[in-house]
């Protein structure tokens, strides 16, 4: 018998559940619905800023001519869940029509967040999440050489003005904390970043707060006004000042929604709510979202594995660990970076003429790599990351190595 699963949201962890049911559902029992916001089938959210480098949408796609044809998928594009009918085990569609689910996985990602502040809905103040976004900010660009102001500092925001850059724009970011990647860099790494991007033309305001966009004659965005009564012009401003899920399908539908938001999930990704499941950045997994994309893809697996053959490995967390994408920046923050762990210890090489800084954060023993923080040269990042967790064996400096052998002294 044939059985029905629907998947609200094309992103990138509805496409790899999809994936990963159709590659373990020999026994062909499972027919997909996928219903999907936006315009154009699943692509790869990560690589964004990649289209202000030259690629096309098309080389963003996750999706080949096999998929979309594959008899037992159905993709509709433009298609917004808008409501669960629990009772009925059916979604509707914001043109009305109802689809029915034996199983039904909300795979809705995140939109990202707007602080409330007087003139952020002005025309030529935008968001960072989308190809549409990416071609909105593109179109409104106009000519080389103009100030632009991105509203948040951290990985996406930096991302954000890199892409402005490169579209000739002058960016400006403005940051609430006191330094960039505030999550993720210690104050050294934080000094490091910022002076690098300044050497990119692309200026930071830290432990500033946007009071209003104010709009030009025209009506559009003509500069922000920070709470400090500093103006910066700006003929674009782009919000990336965080993400917040979407979980607007749960409170109508009676399910359950984290703390700070999202389907509030189990370690196998259930709602609770019949046979629901919510994954990728849209589920609060005993409480906790995760906004990359590499948890959502391991949330897909377990659910793939529930619904094809009964098992499924519980989510019990993800690495965090990250690296800035820019090209020039290095920076990049693993394991315990702010040397949280009680007795952690703390290893610095900081070196200001090469404007490079790395943190080594050691467990009590001194000889266990508990985590750590790279600016200015991050190549020994990769190594460093898989030894986290682990006894080593040589001094703390030569784990740096790779890193120093260029810039070091
Ligand atoms: C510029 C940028 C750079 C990034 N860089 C990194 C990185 O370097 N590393 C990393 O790990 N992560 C990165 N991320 C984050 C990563 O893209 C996300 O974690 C990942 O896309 C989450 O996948 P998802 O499927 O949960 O959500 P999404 O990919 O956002 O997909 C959700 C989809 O569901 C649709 N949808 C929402 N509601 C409904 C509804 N009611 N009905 C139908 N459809 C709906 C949305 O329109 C969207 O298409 C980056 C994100 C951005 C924007």
């Amino acid at each position: 018998m044939t059985r029905t699963l629907v998947i609200a949201g094309h992103g990138m962890a509805g496409h790899r559940l999809a994936e990963e049911v159709l590659a373990r559902d020999a026994a062909r029992t499972w027919r997909l619905v996928i219903l999907a916001e936006e315009d154009r089938p699943a692509y790869d959210r990560v690589a964004l800023s990649t289209l202000f480098d030259g690629k096309s949408p098309e080389d963003l796609a996750l999706t080949g001519h096999d998929f979309l044809t594959h008899p037992r998928v159905r993709l509709r594009l433009r298609t917004t869940v808008t409501a669960i009918d629990r009772g009925r085990t059916a979604v509707i569609c914001q043109d009305g029509t109802e689809v029915r689910y034996d199983a039904l996985v909300l795979a809705t990602g995140s939109r990202p967040f707007v602080p409330p502040v007087p003139g952020a809905a002005l025309p030529g103040s935008f968001v960072y999440r989308t190809v549409a976004d990416i071609d909105a900010i593109r179109a409104a660009a106009g000519e080389p050489g103009r100030p632009a102001v991105v509203i948040g500092g951290g990985l996406l925001g930096l991302e954000a003005a890199n892409g402005l850059r490169s579209l000739g724009l002058r960016p400006h970011i403005v940051e609430t904390a006191p330094r960039l990647m505030a999550l993720q860099l210690d104050e050294g790494a934080g000094r490091v970043l910022a002076r690098l991007i300044g050497a990119l033309g692309v200026t930071a305001h830290c432990s500033s707060t946007t009071a209003s966009v104010e709009a030009g004659p025209d009506g559009r965005v003509a500069s922000v006004r920070l709470s400090g009564g500093t103006e910066l012009p700006a003929s674009v401003v782009v919000f990336a000042a965080g993400v917040r899920p979407r979980d607007e399908l749960a409170e109508p539908a009676g399910l359950a929604r984290g703390e700070r938001g999202g389907f509030l999930v189990d370690e196998l990704c259930r709602t609770g709510g019949g046979p629901i499941w919510a994954i990728g950045e849209c589920a609060a997994v005993s409480g906790r979202t995760y906004g990359l994309a590499a948890p959502g893809y391991r949330m897909a697996r377990s659910v793939a594995d529930q619904l094809t053959n009964g098992g499924g490995v519980p989510f019990t967390g993800a690495d965090m660990s990250t690296r800035l994408k820019l090209i020039g920046v290095d920076v990049a923050s693993f394991g315990d970076a702010f040397a949280r762990t009680e007795g952690a210890m703390e290893y610095v090489v900081q070196n200001d003429a090469a404007a490079t800084y790395a943190k080594l954060v050691l467990g009590p023993d001194g000889r266990t790599l508990l985590g750590g923080v790279l600016a200015g040269d991050a190549r020994a990042y990769p190594g460093l990351r898989s030894l986290t967790g682990l006894p080593f064996g040589v001094p703390p400096d030569e784990l740096l190595a790779p890193g120093r052998s260029r810039n070091g002294p």
